[in-house]
């Protein structure tokens, strides 16, 4: 018996989606130049492009709203959300932001900065289990380099293993040598680790990581976006911790950092959002704040109106619902064990936000320069209206001196998975559609462009099927 935990709440409003016929569907992707991303979200039955900012809402989120305080300066929305952060983190500097990458850009430079004033720093790099593509172009934006140290076993598709968003941590200090400690500027856990397939860090190894950043005297900054999808995961998959709640949990992981970032467009369920936050250094907080009021806001709305502050001090509770977070990633895990038994190779164990199949696999006879995951992808939209979205050498693209293109370790197509918006019978149905997938799969062909952006391509390039 595959898992099927029943949804943990009522349906209070719906929103109808179109059912469109395959002909239709044909026809709207040709429009879209061969590319998911180019298609209206009208014509889609089932989208799984992200997972950023589609969750839906609860009811205390809706009404939390009505009491927005829309105050530019000193709104007690701000003051309520400050509240939250400091419960549930204990982290006593809140900054808001308009999301992720807003914290990223007034943070980094202000570490780079203040490492500056005090370490002798000449080439500066930024160590991560594996940086996150905005994070990473946030570092670079600062003229410092991004290293990834995740261990190994995290790019074996078919390998369990139950914190593959782990440091390698011998890795971690060799590189922490090699690079001179002044020059880290910070060290990164992002929690899950959405780059190697939303896969958990565990509490060991957050607790040994930090142990390393102490010794060379490195801040540490929690990338934060999943916190509730990883502690559900240290719960479940760490002896130690069966007994202790999701907040404990959370607890004791930002213990060990000292600067939270935070995409709150994951997992506190909101649709817009993000938070920098600081345990204590005050001059730290001092200089963010300072660079938060040209990029983001003032400092008590960094970007948001105070209804978004006020769904975001309720999401940032009810994300940590055990209850919810069995039925969120219990959907996510049953999807992936029904593709498995149709005979889908599939990222094993499936992580907290989406499932990633391996197209490379699926698709032997596509050679990765033809882009076999995104001709599935567009495969999927053809027979069930249901958009995903290629992670492989689409969105890797080419190397920036000779122009030739890089070759991913994976062709994969990521299943991502909202929030509370979509049932198990749409899980099924997805399920159901690969099916047909599967029917005339050798048929599939590769694609090549027909317009090619210089950068970041994936987003709106036009591809043709190779005849
Ligand atoms: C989404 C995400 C970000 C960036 O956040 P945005 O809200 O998209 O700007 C940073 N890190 C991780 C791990 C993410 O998943």
């Amino acid at each position: 018996m595959t898992r099927r935990i029943p949804e943990p709440f009522r349906i209070k409003m719906v929103e109808s989606i179109k059912q469109t016929t395959r002909e239709y569907r044909i026809q709207a992707l040709a429009e879209a130049g061969n590319n998911p991303f180019l298609l209206r979200s009208e014509d889609v039955y089932i989208d799984l492009l992200t997972d950023s900012g589609t969750g839906a809402m609860s009811d205390k989120q809706w009404s939390g709203m009505m009491l927005g305080d829309e105050a530019y300066a000193g709104s007690k929305s701000f003051f309520k959300l400050e509240a939250a952060v400091r419960d549930i983190f204990e982290y006593k500097h809140v900054i808001p932001t308009h999301q992720g990458r807003g914290a990223e850009q007034i943070l980094f430079p202000a570490l780079l900065d203040r490492r500056r004033e005090i370490k002798n720093v000449t080439q500066p790099v930024f160590i991560s289990n594996y940086h996150f593509d905005t994070t990473a172009a946030h570092v670079e934006l600062t003229g410092s380099q991004a290293i990834n140290v995740v261990i190994p076993e995290a790019k074996d598709t078919k390998a369990y293993h139950p914190f593959k968003g782990n440091f390698d941590l011998v890795k971690l200090e060799q590189t922490i040598l090699e690079h001179g400690a002044d020059n880290v500027v910070a060290i990164i856990v992002t929690v899950t680790c959405n780059s190697v397939g939303g896969q958990p860090v565990a509490m060991d190894n957050i607790i040994e990581t930090a142990k390393i950043a102490v010794k060379y005297d490195i801040p540490v900054v929690m990338d934060s976006a999943r916190y509730c999808e990883n502690a559900w995961f240290i719960k479940q998959r760490d002896e130690k911790f069966k007994d202790w709640t999701i907040p404990a949990i959370i607890k004791e992981m930002y213990r060990h950092a000292d600067i939270l970032t935070m995409s709150a467009k994951k997992d506190p369920l909101v649709n817009i959002g993000g938070l920098c936050c600081i345990k204590e250094r005050e001059d730290l907080f001092k200089a963010v704040q300072v660079r938060c009021i040209p990029f983001e806001g003032f400092i008590t709305y960094g970007g948001l109106s105070g209804r978004d502050m006020e769904a975001l001090a309720v999401g940032l509770y009810e994300g940590m619902d055990e209850e919810y977070l069995n039925y969120r990633i219990g959907q996510v895990e049953y999807l992936g064990a029904k593709l498995l038994e149709a005979g889908i190779p599939i990222q094993y164990p499936t992580g907290g936000h989406a499932v990633f199949v391996d197209a490379a696999r699926l698709l032997p006879h596509i050679p990765g320069h033809e882009f076999p995951a995104h001709a599935l992808a567009n495969q999927l939209y053809i027979e069930g209206g249901i958009r995903g979205v290629e992670i492989g050498s689409l969105l890797l693209g080419r190397d920036p001196a000779t122009k030739e293109q890089k070759l991913s370790a994976f062709e994969l197509l990521r299943l991502t998975i909202p929030r509370r918006v979509y049932t198990n019978d749409h899980m099924d149905y997805i399920v159901d559609s690969f099916k047909e997938v599967l029917k005339n799969i050798n048929q599939i062909k590769g694609l090549t462009f027909t317009y090619e952006p210089p950068i970041l391509r994936h987003f709106t390039a036009h591809l043709e099927y190779i005849k």
